[in-house]
């Protein structure tokens, strides 16, 4: 790849996240938008950079750049429940502050854009289940994807019965939800992991956010594609795929394809560099 062409895409995206924190910054008229969507795109753009040169640590850099800022600064610090239970409740309230602006930008209409980026880079809970020894899947994807529409119709139930029964302090709630909620969510993860031996079970089959994520990302610009050309489908790239995608199919349908994380491993993994 020419030198010029390594920083076209990191200063691409840093470019989508500079428009969306500067939008923000003056139609909410709160400078936090334009510092908080700027270290998010920065630190998205410097992971993509450090991999356009190789660097072979260079996704895990971000997750931890951004997760522990939303973990800990976001989440902790400024308490705002920044899960799944955080966006019903704002969205229930009409505020379209936080987490519901957070849930626009990564998990609803970001995904048309970068596709479940926001699974590989950013969230907090993969950060945790990416440090577990299984990642690469040593066991057959299972059909229980449908237990995700499960967690997301009680994480919405949760929220709405709240709203139901006038509970007091709903602030405090929401802060204890989101303590309670990341534990819940990193203890069967890493059960799942174990089980599974595989670091992504908890992803495959019980994230609720991945109603929202999947059917966007099916549109996504950003996509990996196979120049069929070069590819001597030796099978590499979806045996190291974490979330079992189809690769070198480049329909959009293709097997699990709004599964895929924009990990690239099959990137690096590919022999012919057709991907
Ligand atoms: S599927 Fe859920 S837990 Fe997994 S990376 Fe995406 S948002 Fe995080
Ligand atoms: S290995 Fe490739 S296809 Fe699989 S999730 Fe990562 S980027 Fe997507
Ligand atoms: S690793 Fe590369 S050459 Fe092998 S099947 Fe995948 S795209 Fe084709």
């Amino acid at each position: 790849m020419k030198e010029k062409n390594k920083w076209l895409l990191p200063l691409g995206m840093w470019l989508v996240f500079e428009t969306i924190a500067v939008t923000l910054w003056l139609t909410k008229n709160n400078i936090f938008y334009l510092f908080n969507f700027s270290y998010i795109g920065t630190s998205i753009s410097l992971g993509l950079l450090l991999f356009r040169f190789n660097y072979k640590h260079a996704r895990r850099i971000v997750q931890l750049l951004v997760g522990l800022y939303m973990l800990i600064y976001l989440g902790l610090i400024c308490r705002e429940n920044m899960q799944i239970e955080g966006f019903w409740y704002y969205l229930f309230t009409g505020v379209f502050e936080a987490a519901t602006i957070h849930y626009a930008v990564a998990k609803i209409f970001g995904p048309l854009i970068f596709g479940r980026g926001w699974c590989g880079y950013a969230c907090w809970t993969a950060m945790v289940l990416d440090f577990l020894p299984y990642k690469v899947p040593l066991t057959p994807r299972k059909n229980l994807g449908f237990i995700r529409y499960i967690t997301f119709a009680l994480s919405l139930a949760f929220v709405a019965g709240l709203f139901l029964a006038h509970a007091g302090n709903i602030e405090r709630i929401m802060f204890l939800a989101f303590i309670i909620g990341n534990v819940l969510y990193y203890a069967s993860g890493i059960a799942l992991a174990y089980a599974f031996k595989d670091n992504r079970a908890f992803c495959k089959y019980l994230c609720p956010v991945a109603v929202f994520l999947k059917p966007m990302s099916y549109f996504s610009v950003f996509r990996v594609v196979c120049d069929k050309e070069k590819c001597v489908s030796c099978g590499r790239c979806s045996k190291i795929c974490p979330m079992n995608v189809d690769v070198t199919d480049n329909s959009r349908k293709r097997k699990n394809g709004t599964e895929c994380i924009l990990c690239l491993e099959c990137v690096k993994e590919c022999p012919r560099k057709a991907l």
